[in-house]
């Protein structure tokens, strides 16, 4: 099996230090590329945009007159899925329960909700149970999408948790795709991941087996991977990659359970970091995600915390150039989430 090379160059960059009165001063700037997409990241120096007190969340959160998610509004305010789907009409695994989208953004799409009986759940509310169950509740619904149309072999399964990350609703939920055509980045991770099968066999199993032990590994929960990503795309980056499956579809009980496990652990990293904004993403193979060597990649990332006017975290370098700006490198990221697991 190929090594991965992971390559990294220093910058060479120099800045007034105000400290010492302006004296240009050689600071530590590292330019790093993904061995798989080639995507770059640069690894800043110090932690200045590392909140220092975490945002006070009640008013943001509190319990409104109606949310369409709430226990009891849930019955009338959203709709059943059809029998030709699913027998179960709404989906339901511990708490959670998953129902139709109402935004169409994929042929086929889910919510998730975590539990209705709570109208927010902080990060390190967010169980290994509640995790673990909505993710459960959420395969199901990708394997009856994908017994009812085939072609829709494009899965993921996502989540925008407040505002700053995309979220439109409070209420913690989760939400799927299922289509023919994938997404960006997933269309893009997939065939590069096939280019490199062709020569070296599965890069994810590369990558875990190569990463194992060292600076930016987390640990196991079952057969799932937990790593940071050499060249992060977001901050506070972690990844899980589930050995065996190549498809949303592929993952088992005991994978979306583990899948919880560490999530749960890593949210509740974020929160003793005083974040309070993620998105993550469940990445399927696609339609030969076998043959490509595609395992399931979970990947999770911090979003700004939802200050009144807070400084977003997708600037030009992210949003125009797909080259993240990191301030808190993806060792030291793995060096915190490691004790969890
Ligand atoms: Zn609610």
């Amino acid at each position: 099996m190929a090594k991965i090379e992971f390559e990294e160059r220093d910058l060479h960059a120099q800045v007034p230090d105000l400290a010492a009165g302006g004296a240009w001063t050689r600071v530590r700037l590292r330019w790093r590329r993904d061995p798989l997409t080639g995507a770059s990241a640069r690894i800043l120096t110090g932690v200045k945009l590392q909140p220092a007190t975490r945002t006070d969340l009640a008013g943001l959160t509190a319990k409104p007159a109606f949310c369409p998610f709430d226990s009891e509004h849930l019955e009338t305010a959203t709709v059943p899925f059809p029998a030709e789907l699913t027998a179960e009409g709404r989906i339901r695994e511990g708490r959670a329960v998953v129902v139709p989208n109402i935004l169409a953004y994929a042929t086929h799409s889910a919510v998730g909700i975590y539990d209705p009986g709570r109208h927010f759940l902080d990060l390190d509310e967010l169980t290994p149970s509640l995790v673990g169950d909505t993710l459960t509740a959420m395969v199901r619904h990708a394997r009856a999408v994908r017994h009812l149309d085939p072609a829709a072999a494009w899965s993921s399964v996502n989540a925008n948790y407040l505002p700053p990350s995309g979220s439109s609703l409070i209420h913690p939920h989760v939400q799927s795709t299922h289509d023919a055509c994938g997404l960006t980045s997933q269309r893009f991770l997939v065939g590069q991941g096939q280019a490199w099968q062709e020569e070296n066999g599965s890069y994810w199993t590369a990558l875990v087996d190569q990463e194992a032990g060292g600076p930016r590994w987390v640990g196991h929960t079952g057969r799932v991977a937990w790593l940071t990503p050499f060249a992060p795309g977001g901050f506070h980056e972690v990844w899980a990659v589930v050995t065996g499956a190549a498809d949303v579809t592929d993952l088992t009980e005991q994978d979306t359970r583990a899948l919880g496990q560490g999530l749960s652990r890593v949210l509740a990293a974020y929160r003793d970091w005083n974040l309070a904004s993620f998105n993550f993403a469940v990445i399927g193979g696609g339609p030969r995600a076998r043959e490509h060597g595609h395992q399931v990649v979970l990947k999770v990332i911090s979003r700004s915390n939802p200050d009144p006017v807070y400084r977003s975290d997708a600037t030009c370098f992210e949003r125009l150039y797909a080259e993240a700006l990191i301030d808190l490198s993806p060792e030291e990221v793995a060096a915190g989430v490691r004790p969890r697991f």
